[in-house]
């Protein structure tokens, strides 16, 4: 893509300010977050300072062979980073972040230890870090996808238009945020709301992972696509995984967990007709909160 000083249209000193800007909205830059500029690059290269260092402190540890219960890097189904060229970096950031939160041994200690960590660079462009909304101590937890806008200006997952959604799915199996606990994938918005990359969810699963193992809810709802795949590495999509009971495993936890994946609200805020199926799914999670209470 052209970059404003590539293109002589805009190194026009009469260019409409309106123009940039809705340059800068098609790049997906849609929001200011601060008044002055930051070098990136330099930050990128400082987290990946922080992160080697961080690697030549754990080696001479034993293997990390799955701090907080997650399994060892490589095992979970995702695309490799070598494969994807990036020379192994994210491998060190993952096994900084399993060490992490090997030492987190509660909610507020792993909410600090992702607040500092530097080893995914969506942090550097989040407003803020999106932990965890309702009660921890409630028998089910509900594992979104990544924030959107609103939640990253907030801090809290689920609050724009899928949040209000997913509010009145709950209502309708007679719960609200105070009978659930909601996190997502990943903590950070990634710019744009563009995907997140492998890398970036392979970096954050330790954290997922540790998490769930901190709140031992005794349902899980998967809300999409991502946490379904990250989760479970199946080779079906959403389509045919959701409605189907699966367990849940970690060796942090003391017994496996309920997962059932259902449609994202997202998804059916643009597809309202498959609302009857993300009906059928809050159904059965009722029934099994009602069978196991
Ligand atoms: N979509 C998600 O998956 N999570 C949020 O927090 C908001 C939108």
């Amino acid at each position: 893509m052209e970059t404003p000083s590539q293109n002589a249209f805009f190194d026009d000193p009469g260019l409409p300010l309106a123009a940039l800007l809705q340059w800068y909205a098609d790049a997906g830059v849609d929001e200011t977050i601060g008044d002055e500029a930051l070098d990136r690059y330099a930050l990128s290269a400082e987290a990946l300072a922080a992160a080697r260092q961080a690697r030549s402190q754990t080696a001479s540890r034993p293997a990390l062979a799955g701090p907080g219960g997650q399994r060892a890097p490589g095992g979970d189904g995702l695309v490799r980073p070598a494969a994807a060229g990036l020379a192994g970096v994210p491998q060190q950031a993952r096994e900084t972040a399993a060490h992490v939160v090997s030492g987190c041994n509660s909610l507020e200690a792993l909410r600090q230890a992702m607040e500092k960590f530097e080893g995914c660079s969506l942090k550097v462009t989040a407003t803020k870090t999106v932990f965890a909304d309702g009660n921890p101590k409630a028998p089910l937890m509900l594992i979104g996808e990544v924030p959107g806008r609103d939640e990253d200006r907030e801090g809290r997952p689920f609050i724009g238009e899928s949040g209000r959604l997913l509010d009145q799915m709950l209502a309708s199996i007679g719960l609200d945020r105070n009978g659930c606990y909601l996190t997502n994938v990943l903590p950070w918005r990634p710019p744009g709301n563009r995907t997140p990359t492998d890398q970036e969810v392979a970096v954050c699963l330790p954290f997922l992972r540790r998490h769930i193992e901190l709140v031992q809810p005794r349902l899980i709802l998967l809300l999409g696509g991502l946490p379904t795949r990250i989760l479970f590495a199946r080779p079906e999509g959403i389509m045919r995984q959701r409605g189907v009971w699966r367990q849940y495993e970690s060796a942090g936890l003391s017994h496996p967990i309920a997962t059932l994946a259902t449609l994202h609200p997202e998804f059916l805020l643009r597809q309202p007709v498959q609302r009857r199926l993300a009906w059928r799914d809050l159904l059965s999670v009722q029934e099994k909160l009602r069978a196991e209470s």
